[in-house]
């Protein structure tokens, strides 16, 4: 007898579920389709243990009536398409068939529709690909389906799922492309009883970006149109200074479903070149309308990617009209003001305020100043004979330098060095000559010191004195909230502090260089990006990384001498100095022997 069978409709249809039905957000994303092709303009998703638990998506479409409901979870039934050839003009989200049929094979479905001109609703309730009969019900019109406990019978896909956090993050994903795209739509999102976001019909793009993200990105964004070669373009692309640390804030839409395509982030990234440093992303988000010719979505299963016909067209297209609008906008930098810790609380008139204000940013200037550039001999002669305290000659590092002995300082201050270019230090060693990266050789000595303290406890933190506050996505306050013991670790403090928004009132004080809002906004980009990986050491890694680089000097900066000799004495006292934490040369060296060969001395 022969060893192939066909498989059960159901297990076909598990199958398809394992393509489509990755997480709870999926489910979200292909209800939400269904009911914008039903033409619906309110659609409500309500959500408990992060769709774990159960997910409803109600909307006012045109509903189903008893013998549409029926098939509907019928594998590969679908309204949209009818034959082979209407799959090169599908102008609806969903046209597969499989969503309704998949989802209903993987978890218990209670689904309640009503047309607008029935008086009657009907019901369907399938639990794991078990149907019970159609019965009639009262409903609103439109349609509502329910979700529950998704993957239960499938232990293994069930122990995938991630914590609600977590899988409520992907779902808050969904529903924010959702609302991009579709700003005609009044949407509503709640988790555990919790509304996250309401937001109305046609509130505009500014609007919706400010509620999703936050003020100072809907603030910071250039508009873009374009209308050329049969592509329409629509961009709000984020100033420079907005970037962020990783591609998340960039959405791409085309006729309003959400992808992503390798071509089109490269237009992007070509469109910044120069004005971002190569490790920034911009933040933008990108509308492109096409005729449905032009392009075929059937290429992926949750149509995530499509092929374009022309895609050179549309490279160059994206690429023109981001370049264009970048060279055409005045880019400055505003002068930033210091940061609220270092300006005194005032409660007096507007212009005692503002005086106030002057003088605290005179005030910074002169801390920050770099000290008064002295030459090598006036140092020596000034220290001769009386020990220099390490603090003294560390002070761009404030407390936290490592002692260098004195008798080490000597040889140090023997050596002979210069800084060029406010970037490199060429110094003369006993053998030859060393030319030193600042920033590479600093961040590798912070990364090494962050790493061996954090290994043996938290890291020492200091109070602000003004706790700086700062707002976050529903998305990254989550990552907060999951992420407690390692901000604990790090000696991090955010407290809420209104509407999301967070206030920073502690934060390490190796870190006293850097502005503790910059960081915890790059923070929590690696923070959701490693999300999925979730290794804990790596992430700490990670994190130790990117506070060294943001500590560290850069390059461009002039430094003091004092400034080098401390750098090249901790260099001394640095393990894997040799490179920085990206595997960099941190120090290129010359012996006096290569340099004779070179000028053929010998
Ligand atoms: P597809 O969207 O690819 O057609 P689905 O399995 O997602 O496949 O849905 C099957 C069919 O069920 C749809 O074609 C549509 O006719 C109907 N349907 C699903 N959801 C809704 C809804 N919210 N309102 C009205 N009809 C719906
Ligand atoms: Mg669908």
């Amino acid at each position: 007898m022969g060893k192939i069978e066909s498989l059960d409709q159901n297990t076909v249809n598990m199958i398809a579920a394992g393509e489509v039905i990755e997480r709870p957000a999926s489910v979200v994303k292909e209800l939400v389709e269904n009911s914008i092709d039903a033409g619906a303009d309110r659609i409500s998703i309500v959500v408990e243990d992060g769709g774990r638990k159960s997910i409803i998506i109600t909307d006012n479409g045109f509903g189903m009536d008893r013998d549409d409901l029926a098939a509907a979870f019928e594998p590969h039934s679908t309204s949209k398409l009818k034959n082979a050839s209407d799959l090169r003009h599908i102008s609806t989200l969903g046209f597969r068939g499989e969503a309704l049929a998949s989802i209903a094979s993987v978890a218990q479905v209670k689904a309640v529709s009503r047309t607008k001109d029935s008086q009657q609703g009907y019901c369907l309730e399938i639990d794991c690909g078990r149907r019970a009969p159609v019965k009639p019900c009262s409903a609103d019109f439109g349609t509502s389906i329910e979700i529950r406990n998704l993957f239960y019978k499938m232990p293994v896909r069930r122990k995938f799922l991630k914590t609600a956090n977590t899988e409520m993050n992907h779902i808050t994903e969904q529903f924010i492309r959702t609302a991009l795209s579709y700003r005609h739509l009044n949407l509503t999102l709640i988790h555990n009883k919790r509304e996250l976001h309401h937001l109305s019909a046609d509130d505009g793009f500014y609007k919706r970006a400010s509620e999703l993200f936050s003020n100072q990105i809907a603030e910071n964004l250039l508009e873009i149109q374009s209308d050329e070669k049969r592509l329409s373009i629509c961009a709000y692309s984020g100033r420079p200074e907005i970037s962020r640390a990783n591609n998340k804030l960039q959405y791409i839409f085309l006729n309003g479903r959400f992808i992503r395509d390798k071509f089109i982030s490269h237009a992007i990234k070509e469109a910044y070149r120069g004005h971002l440093e190569p490790n920034r992303f911009p933040v933008i988000f990108l509308f492109i309308t096409m005729p449905i010719e032009d392009f075929d979505v059937n290429v992926h299963p949750t149509k995530i990617e499509v092929r374009f016909f022309n895609a050179n067209l549309v490279h160059s297209q994206v690429l023109g009209v981001i370049r264009e609008k970048l060279l055409s906008t005045n880019l400055d930098t505003p002068v930033k003001v210091p940061a609220p810790s270092q300006i005194p609380k005032g409660s007096g008139t507007a212009a005692e305020r503002s005086r106030e204000i002057t003088e605290a940013i005179n005030e910074f200037f002169k801390k920050h100043k770099p000290a008064h550039a002295q030459n090598r001999f006036d140092f020596r002669t000034k220290h001769m004979g009386k020990p220099v305290r390490a603090e003294e000659v560390a002070s761009f590092e404030g407390r936290d330098s490592i002692h260098v002995p004195d008798a080490e300082r000597e040889t140090l201050l023997n050596k002979r060095y210069i800084q060029i270019h406010d970037s490199f230090i060429v110094a003369q060693t006993d053998d030859g000559l060393i030319i030193v990266d600042q920033h590479a050789l600093h961040e590798r000595i912070l990364y090494e010191r962050l790493r061996s303290r954090i290994n043996t406890s938290r890291l020492e933190s200091q109070k602000l004195l003004i706790p700086e506050s700062f707002e976050v996505s529903e998305v990254h306050s989550r990552l907060f909230e999951d992420n407690a013991e390692l901000m604990e670790k790090l000696g991090i403090e955010i407290v809420p502090f209104g509407p999301k928004t967070y206030a920073v009132q502690a934060f390490p004080s190796i870190l006293s260089r850097v502005k503790p809002v910059d960081f915890l906004q790059d923070m929590v980009d690696l923070l959701q990006q490693a999300e999925s990986k979730a290794d804990p050491k790596q992430l700490l890694e990670e994190v130790l990384d990117l506070a060294a680089c943001k500590a560290a000097i850069k390059a461009g900066q002039k430094l003091t001498d004092r400034e080098i000799e401390q750098l090249l004495a901790d260099k001394e006292h640095v393990e894997r100095a040799s490179r920085c934490p990206h595997g960099r040369p941190t120090v290129i060296k010359f012996t006096l022997s290569e340099l004779e060969k070179q000028f053929k001395r010998t």
